[in-house]
């Protein structure tokens, strides 16, 4: 009997048991570092003469891996596998399928410290950041594994005299999935957990900067057996491999998180159809955001400095749901300031395999660039009030960056920075807060701290963001709880860990015999 969808409980690091196996985690992953992974093509293993290289981006003079990096001739190779594997995989009772993704969810929780520390490594999360990435990856593989289970009974139907009428669901193809590096096992997991689970089967195509978690996931699916072909590991650049993907004939959908500019133009080249093609192209695009959480003049100031700096400099801001603006009300501004610049100076930066830090490094040296350029830009467009510079030169630390002062229509202020960087914009009243709020391209996520109800309900209708927390913080969405994924540039309007996410990778088949 399967139990009730729970969320994966959190790892309490102070306790000395929990504490000790992260280190002892730590150290088993020190030794397997600068190891090789193979790409995997219908359940071989396959080297290439090029490599991708990860390194730390707490100190980037150490190779955490190495994986192959498959070319035009490889990615053929993977569609033509996975569309023989599709051939059965399609068969296969939803109850099998399931069953999998809670077998790859049992080892995954064997395996959690691990799992962690070698995003603590690879990624740069802290100790508390990857085990929420950790445990958001087994919340989705047993919640989609769940709803697929749901979904086996199909679509109700009305009886009609005379005919035996149903409508069930089947799988849609082969799938390119493409995650970020961000939630380098959450999302990948998820992403992949949904569409093969639906019956599907797909090709993984790494981060280049985390391909190594995604190649002990592989590793994962190949040790709870799951047929070969069914998901390919093929990591490789976008120019090189993505592009032919996107375009390929036979790829049916093509499941993305990433940036805007990125989810585009995926977006555009599946929209073409390619000679023999038979189908429009599914394209699930989750992308950036600009996100704001707002204060109002009857809030408590405390608890909205805490939510913003907590969702501003999270995993140093590079989350898609991160608080980049603080919009508050003139009445409350300087006290409300005063208490994120504390909290800012407070926060310790550092190597992320140290426990006691709160921020490690951004990902790699083009965000590093790109987020130190913004700071300059920053500097011309407020007032730096906290941060403001590069940390330790070992590895790609910046400083969490406070900007007062910002104008609604900064460069810093509308466009997405995806670092530790926060801009604070002053509101007459709490409706120009949520006009300002609402004045991006964007719509992911959002906040409102106030005591007013009346406001809170204006909010609700009113701002237009696909996850809206009132009086708390604008990150950690949970899986089955607070369904995923925003409106406008920020994406196709999907919600992952959401009750209707499955839909997008099935189409439903109406069959009715007259009796
Ligand atoms: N789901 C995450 C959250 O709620 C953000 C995902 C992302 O950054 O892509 O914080």
């Amino acid at each position: 009997m399967l139990m009730e969808f729970k969320n994966e409980a959190l790892v309490n690091f102070s306790l000395p048991e929990n504490k000790a196996a992260m280190e002892q985690a730590l150290a088993q992953v020190a030794t397997e570092k600068g190891k090789h992974y193979p790409l995997v093509i219908g359940g071989k293993k396959i080297n290439t003469e090029a490599n991708i290289t990860s390194l730390n981006p707490s100190n980037f003079k150490e190779v955490i891996g190495t994986t192959a990096r498959a070319n035009v001739e490889l990615a053929e190779q993977a569609v033509q596998n996975a569309l023989e594997a599709f051939a059965d995989w399609q068969y296969v009772s939803p109850k099998e399928r399931a069953r999998y993704l809670f077998k790859t969810a049992a080892v995954m929780r064997r395996k959690k410290f691990e799992f962690s520390a070698w995003m603590v490594e690879e990624a740069g999360k802290n100790w508390v950041e990857a085990d929420a990435d950790t445990a958001e990856a087994i919340d989705f593989l047993e919640y989609y594994g769940r709803q697929m289970l749901k979904y086996a009974a199909g679509m109700p139907v009305a009886p009609f005299v005379g005919e035996e009428n149903e409508c069930f669901y089947i799988p849609l193809g082969v799938g390119l999935i493409v995650p970020p590096w961000n939630f380098p096992l959450a999302i990948l997991t998820g992403m992949t957990a949904a569409a093969i689970v639906a019956g599907n089967t797909v090709i993984m195509k790494p981060a280049s900067t985390t391909p190594v978690i995604a190649a002990k996931l592989m590793e994962l699916w190949e040790e709870v057996s799951l047929p070969p072909g069914v998901v390919n590991f093929l990591p490789g650049s976008g120019s090189a491999i993505g592009d032919y993907l996107v375009g390929h004939p036979k790829i049916r959908f093509i499941n993305f998180t990433g940036s805007k500019e990125v989810g585009l133009h995926i977006n555009q080249l599946a929209a073409k159809v390619a000679p023999g093609q038979k189908w429009i192209k599914r394209v699930i695009a989750e992308m950036g955001g600009k996100d704001a959480i707002i204060v109002d003049s009857e809030a408590d100031i405390e608890d909205a400095a805490n939510g913003i700096v907590t969702s501003a400099f999270g995993f140093q801001g590079q989350k898609c749901s991160a608080c980049s603006r603080a919009i508050v009300v003139k009445d409350v501004y300087d006290e409300l300031v005063a208490k994120v610049v504390a909290k800012t100076k407070a926060l310790k930066l550092g190597p992320a395999c140290d426990h006691t830090v709160n921020l490690g490094p951004v990902i790699d040296k083009n965000a590093y660039t790109k987020i130190l350029e913004y700071i300059e830009i920053g500097k011309s467009e407020g007032r730096v009030v906290a941060g403001g510079s590069k940390g330790m030169e070992t590895g790609y630390f910046i400083e969490p960056t406070v900007i007062a002062d910002v104008d609604p229509k900064a460069r810093i202020a509308q466009e997405e920075i995806f670092g530790p960087v926060v801009a604070i914009i002053k509101a007459d009243n709490f409706d120009q807060a949520i006009d300002i709020a609402n004045d991006t391209e964007y719509g992911l996520t959002g906040a409102v701290y106030s005591k007013n109800r009346v406001k809170l309900e204006k909010a609700r209708r009113e701002f237009h963001v696909g996850n809206l927390y009132l009086n708390r913080k604008c990150t950690g969405a949970l899986v089955g709880v607070q369904p995923f994924g925003g409106f406008n540039m920020s994406g196709t309007d999907s919600k992952a860990g959401g009750a209707d996410y499955l839909l997008l990778f099935m189409q439903a088949k109406s069959v009715a015999e007259k009796l």
